[in-house]
C-alpha cells in the first residue's frame, strides 16, 4: 500500500473514532433517533469525510442494519441498549466502527462481554493469523461472562468502496482453518446477546446499496440511479439522503430500482429469540507486518 493511501486510511479511522465518541458523548434519554443521526453526519462532514454508510442506530433487540428514515419516530429511553456503528469515507478509504451504550444508564455487563471480546483481539490481531483463533477469543469472552456470541454475524474485509469484502471474521470458532490476509484492512466485531445468539431479517430497513446496472424506463429513477452511483458509488446509503435530495418521489423511484434489482435493499436484523444485543467494532490495518488500530 503506498503512503497517501495509508495516510487516508488512517484518517478515515481517526475519523470514525472522533465522531463514535462525539456520538456515545451526546446520548440521553428523550433524544430523537433521528437527531442524533443527523447529528452524526453532521460531524463528518464538520471533520472533512463522507460516510462509509448510513449511521446504523440498533435498538435493543435488533443488532443492525437499522437507520432512521425521514419519518422515524423514535425516542431514546433510558435502559435502551443502543448500538451506534458508523464509519467515514475518505476518497472510498473507510472505517467501520462501533460502541454500544446503554441509554442514561452505565454499561451492564453484556455491553462490558462485547467490549472486553474486543480488546481480547486487539492483543491477539496479526495479519495472516488463524480467523479461527480471533472466533475462539470472543467465544471464549463472551460464554465466559455468561452471554452467548452471535454466530451468524462478524467481522469482514474490507477494500476501497467495498465495506465487505473478502473474509468473513465469525465470532464463535468454525474449526474451517482460515486465515486472515496479510495486507489490508479487515473489521471485527463482537456481538454478545442474552438470546439464543442468532439473526433473523425482519422489516425492509432504509439502507440501499447499488446493485446491477439495469435498464430503466422511468426517467426520475434513471436520473436517481445515476446520481446514487455518482454519488455513493458501491457503498450504502440512506433513502433518507435521497428524499432530500429530490423529494419524495425518490420513494417511488427507490422501489422500482430495488424491484428490477438495480438496488438491494437491506433489511433489518433483529436477535431471533428477542435478547438484548451489544456490539463494539474497530478497523484494523495491516502494512507490512504492522497492524493498526485505525478506529482505536
Ligand atoms: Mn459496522
Ligand atoms: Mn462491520
Amino acid at each position: 500500500m503506498d503512503e497517501s493511501e495509508k495516510e487516508r486510511w488512517i484518517k478515515a479511522g481517526r475519523i470514525g473514532k472522533e465522531v463514535r465518541e462525539y456520538a456515545v458523548s451526546i446520548v440521553k434519554p428523550g433524544m430523537a433517533l433521528l437527531d442524533l443521526a443527523r447529528n452524526i453526519e453532521s460531524k463528518f462532514a464538520q471533520l472533512g469525510s463522507k460516510l462509509a454508510f448510513p449511521p446504523n442506530l440498533s435498538i435493543n433487540d435488533t443488532a443492525a442494519h437499522y437507520s432512521p428514515g425521514f419519518d422515524d419516530q423514535i425516542i431514546l429511553k433510558e435502559g435502551d441498549m443502543l448500538k451506534i456503528d458508523i464509519g467515514a469515507s475518505v476518497d472510498g478509504c473507510l472505517s467501520d466502527t462501533a460502541a454500544t451504550v446503554v441509554v442514561g444508564e452505565d454499561p451492564s455487563p453484556l455491553v462490558n462481554a462485547s467490549r472486553e471480546a474486543l480488546e481480547n483481539v486487539i492483543k491477539i490481531m496479526k495479519p495472516g493469523m488463524s480467523i479461527d483463533e480471533i472466533g475462539e477469543t470472543i467465544e471464549r469472552t463472551i460464554r465466559g461472562a455468561g452471554f452467548s456470541p452471535i454466530v451468524n454475524l462478524g467481522g469482514h474485509g474490507i477494500s476501497l468502496y467495498n465495506v465487505h469484502e473478502g473474509e468473513f471474521i465469525p465470532n464463535v470458532n468454525q474449526q474451517n482453518g482460515k486465515k486472515l490476509r496479510m495486507e489490508g484492512v479487515v473489521a471485527v466485531e463482537p456481538f454478545s446477546t442474552t438470546g439464543n445468539g442468532y439473526v433473523i431479517d425482519s422489516s425492509s430497513g432504509e439502507i440501499f446499496m447499488f446493485q446491477s446496472d439495469r435498464n430503466v424506463r422511468d426517467k426520475t429513477a434513471r436520473e436517481i440511479l445515476e446520481f446514487i452511483k455518482s454519488e455513493y458509488k458501491t457503498l450504502p446509503f440512506s433513502r433518507r439522503w435521497v428524499v432530500e435530495k429530490y423529494g419524495r418521489v425518490a420513494n417511488y423511484a427507490l422501489d422500482v430500482l430495488t424491484g428490477n434489482k438495480a438496488l438491494y435493499r437491506f433489511p433489518v436484523l433483529k436477535e431471533e429469540s428477542g435478547g438484548n444485543v451489544s456490539q463494539f467494532e474497530h478497523t484494523f490495518l495491516f502494512d507490512r507486518g504492522e497492524v493498526t488500530v485505525t478506529t482505536l
